[in-house]
């Protein structure tokens, strides 16, 4: 069936550079499946989990949001921030996640309702990627 060249890449760094089997993307309307040999497409992603599968095992990729391009076999994501699931600190993001917690229950004068949900969002996914490490 062969392979697709997967790269997903933020200001800072390039988190995958890969020969992979299929990807599924969390697209803003749902997620999708991109196999070797797709038909060119842009479209944007929500912040959320990427899976791949290289050499018949499935990584995890946690994205905030930014753009899936394919085009020639190969899947470009471009991303404010992404990293491997093995990468993701736990206590971190779980640091975040109490942050944005006690904001939204704060509802301060002048929050920044959007960017508090979206921190709180982004805490979220990245302690659900780290579990489907098992
Ligand atoms: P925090 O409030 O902990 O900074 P955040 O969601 O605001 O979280 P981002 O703006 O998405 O952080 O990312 C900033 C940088 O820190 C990026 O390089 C991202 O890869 C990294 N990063 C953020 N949270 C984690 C985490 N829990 N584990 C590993 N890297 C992280």
């Amino acid at each position: 069936m062969g392979t697709l060249q997967l790269e997903v890449v933020t200001p800072d760094k390039t988190v995958v550079s890969a020969q992979v089997e299929m990807v599924v993307c969390p697209g803003v309307e749902g997620e999708f499946g991109v196999l070797p040999q797709h038909v060119s497409l842009l479209s944007a992603l929500k912040i959320g989990a990427l899976r791949y599968r290289a050499e018949g095992k499935d990584e995890y990729v946690f994205i905030s949001g930014g753009f899936a391009d394919v085009n020639n076999n190969v899947l470009s994501v471009l991303a404010e921030s992404a990293e491997q699931a093995a990468d993701i600190d736990a206590a971190r993001a779980q640091a975040a996640r109490e942050r944005a917690e006690k904001r939204l229950a704060e509802k301060q004068e002048g929050l920044d309702q959007v960017r508090a949900e979206a921190a709180l969002q982004r805490a979220m996914t990245r302690l659900q990627v780290v579990q489907f490490l098992g």
